[in-house]
């Protein structure tokens, strides 16, 4: 048996073939275009959101226009800069996204859930002026807890929910909290829409900005005008018709996964009770949707990867640590990174898919047993 790191969870083509054809006989096959603009009616749907989410090629590039939005509302110059809190354990297109907006990442602690640990964030410059929280494997840091702390230190919140849809803390969607949202609809992720991301705030300016930064940042469409420089990333009608067939499906989506991480947590709660090794902390707030199954393991992981590959599993060193990157390395200010430097070679994500047959399941348990109890 083999089980891949991912399944994406798509449509027939039969699904939305005649949609589809519509598309390319009526030109419209992106630019705002009709069912991009019916994927955001259906996300707002979902998600009750006050402000319609609005959509972009991809997750990095959703998290790069809302961070340049908010620099262009804080009144500061594209070439002007400032410093961010940020977990250095993440993605790196978290960190790219500020670093392409020229602003400062301040590498800071996760704790056990493996996300933002705010008790050892420090404002300790008065250059810091925003904090990025990040969704790791799809859980939450205290939402309440940072609403209080950005509201002490004055700082804008971004919240770079890719991993975390329909994750939830007690029992609200992140937005609710007030944060600006992105979530990543990338085929790896916990709902997709092959490529895509989407943002989610609040903010009615922010929003308005958002629409116009995915379109060059042309506010007028007859000369072009633009007031900042956006990029251009606009979501096609074939991903955005691929992403509101899925939506069609999100609560099977969500409830089979919880269904198969409910099985993960039965199985690791028995090997971490002998202390062979942790699983990701989830405080009782947070309803966590689980991309991949995270391990810390006591070890370094070299072993474990190499064993688990010989029995056709594909497990992933992930995340990582952003400040050990080659580009990253010395260049910008760290603060207490006491637990990620602890963890971040013992790391190992499984993959969950949405859909897992019993002898998946039973296969991948045996092997991980068959690692830690020879
Ligand atoms: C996946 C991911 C991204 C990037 O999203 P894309 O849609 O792949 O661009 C950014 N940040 C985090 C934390 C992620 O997990």
């Amino acid at each position: 048996m083999k089980i891949n790191i991912v399944k994406p969870f798509l449509p027939e083509l039969s699904e939305f073939q005649g949609e589809f054809e519509k598309c390319l006989q009526s030109g419209l096959v992106t630019n705002n275009s009709p069912y991009v603009r019916l994927f955001e009616e259906k996300l707002q749907e979902f998600f009750g959101s006050e402000i319609k989410p609005s959509v972009n090629c991809n997750g990095e590039m959703s998290l790069y226009h809302l961070i340049q939005a908010w620099k262009f509302k804080m009144g500061v110059d594209a070439h002007e800069s400032f410093e961010v809190l940020v977990p250095s354990f993440t993605f790196t297109g978290t960190i790219n996204a500020l670093v392409m907006n020229n602003l400062k990442p301040v590498f800071c602690d996760v704790d056990q859930s493996l996300v933002l640990d705010i008790n050892k964030c420090v404002v300790d410059s008065p250059d810091i002026k925003m904090i990025v929280s990040v969704g790791a494997y799809g859980n939450l840091t205290d939402l309440e807890k940072l609403g209080e702390f950005a509201k002490q230190h004055n700082l804008v919140t971004i919240l770079d929910n890719a991993p975390a849809f329909g994750s939830k803390f007690k029992n609200k969607y992140p937005w609710e909290y007030g944060f600006s949202e992105m979530i990543s609809f990338h085929a790896t992720k916990i709902f997709n829409s092959m490529e895509g991301g989407a943002n989610i705030v609040t903010d009615p300016e922010i929003a308005e900005y958002l629409l116009r930064l995915r379109d060059f940042g042309q506010y007028e469409k007859v000369r072009g005008d633009v007031d900042m420089p956006g990029l251009n990333s606009k979501m096609l009608e074939v991903a955005a018709l691929v992403g509101l067939k899925n939506l069609e499906k999100v609560d099977f989506i969500l409830n089979s996964r919880f269904k198969n991480i409910e099985a993960y947590k039965s199985f690791f709660s028995e090997l971490e009770s002998k202390d062979l090794l942790k699983t990701m902390r989830v405080d009782e707030d947070v309803l966590c949707t689980y991309l991949y199954f995270p391990l810390i393991l006591n070890e370094e992981a070299t072993d474990f990867v190499n064993y688990m590959q010989e029995h056709d599993i594909a497990v992933r060193r992930y995340y990582t640590a952003n400040h050990d990157l080659k580009f990253y390395k010395g260049r910008y200010r760290n603060q207490d990174l006491s637990y990620t430097d602890q963890i971040k070679n013992n790391i190992v994500s499984l993959p969950i898919h949405t859909v897992m047959s019993n002898e998946e399941l039973e296969y991948l348990f045996s092997t991980v047993k068959s690692y830690f109890i020879k």
